[in-house]
């Protein structure tokens, strides 16, 4: 089996992705991937309607969510897969979180009208409906010609210490933890070398992570850095982590990320999927 087959980690409308859930599944399944997740930010909204495209089409759809953490006062992204959406205490959290996010895009929203961005939080509401990120915001400095780009946008105006940064009040990471096995998920740590964190502290999260009782750290990711893959690989085996594979799929015009291209997981980890109560077949 190719190493091209399973991707757990991607976004729809219903938070910053570019596509809906039907039109992603539907790319995804045209690359090659046999097993995706759907991970929007704090929302499962726009599972039924992945659930309904990939059964149309014969694909492995896992249910799953990206839920936004804090950790030591830093924003950490926890995967909670193989979730139940439906289920009280996950329902109830992520209620919060996108009530938080309301609150936080309609003051980054004012903030922005300051450029001469008009009509900022209605045009962000307007584009695809979900779960509102600075990922939207971005996209209309862009379109209006304030920033060149999604890279510009976001550091000029939405980073830390910027216009458009407003800090929000998320999740403390073990709270996230304990929904996603409430809803008899599996909580992955999302992009571990994309948070700027030196060496120590990184080691420190991993320890915190596995603490809590976090089950597994993402290690195929859309960075082909060999370097960063091997230190993930050690920092998931010296604290008893599974590995995922996910690509973190957002746009076709991140042209740098391609459904169905992850490395296979590497020796000796364990991956994430086998325990999974929808049964994964094909390996990976
Ligand atoms: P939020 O959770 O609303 O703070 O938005 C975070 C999202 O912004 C991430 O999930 C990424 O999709 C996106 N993002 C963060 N930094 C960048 C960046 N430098 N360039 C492009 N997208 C980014
Ligand atoms: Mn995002
Ligand atoms: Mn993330
Ligand atoms: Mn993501």
């Amino acid at each position: 089996m190719s190493a091209s087959t399973i991707d757990l980690h991607n976004h729809s409308q219903a938070s910053d992705g570019a596509l809906t859930p039907a039109d992603l599944v539907r790319r995804a399944h045209a690359a090659g991937v046999q097993t995706l997740a759907l991970t929007d930010h704090d929302s499962t909204d726009g599972l039924t309607e992945a659930a309904a495209e990939a059964a149309r089409l014969g694909l492995q759809l896992v249910t799953g969510v990206e839920i936004s953490c804090l950790w030591q006062r830093r924003t950490i992204h926890v995967v909670g897969l193989d979730i139940d959406p439906a289920h009280p205490q996950l329902r109830v959290g992520l209620a919060q979180l996108q009530s938080e996010r309301q609150q936080r895009a309609e003051r980054i929203a004012e903030r922005l009208e300051k450029l001469g961005l008009r009509e900022a939080l209605a045009r962000a509401q307007a584009a695809g409906g979900g779960q509102l990120t600075r990922t939207h915001f971005a996209r209309l400095l862009v379109e209006d010609g304030i920033a060149k780009d999604l890279k510009q946008a976001f550091k000029r105006y939405m980073v830390q210490g910027k216009l458009g940064y407003v800090a929000a009040q998320w999740v403390p990471m073990d709270t996230a933890i304990t929904w996603i096995h409430a809803a008899g998920g599996r909580a992955v740590l999302a992009h571990p070398m994309r948070y700027s964190l030196s060496g120590a502290w990184r080691e420190r999260l991993f320890a915190a992570f596995a603490e809590y009782g976090g089950d597994a750290a993402e290690i195929s990711t859309a960075n082909p850095d060999l370097n960063e893959r091997q230190l993930v690989t050690r920092l998931c085996q010296a604290h008893g982590l599974m590995g995922s594979a996910g690509s973190d799929f957002h746009s076709p015009e991140q042209s740098w990320i391609q459904h169905g291209r992850l490395a296979p997981l590497p020796e000796g980890i364990a991956p994430v999927w086998s325990g999974f109560r929808t049964a994964i077949t094909r390996s990976h």
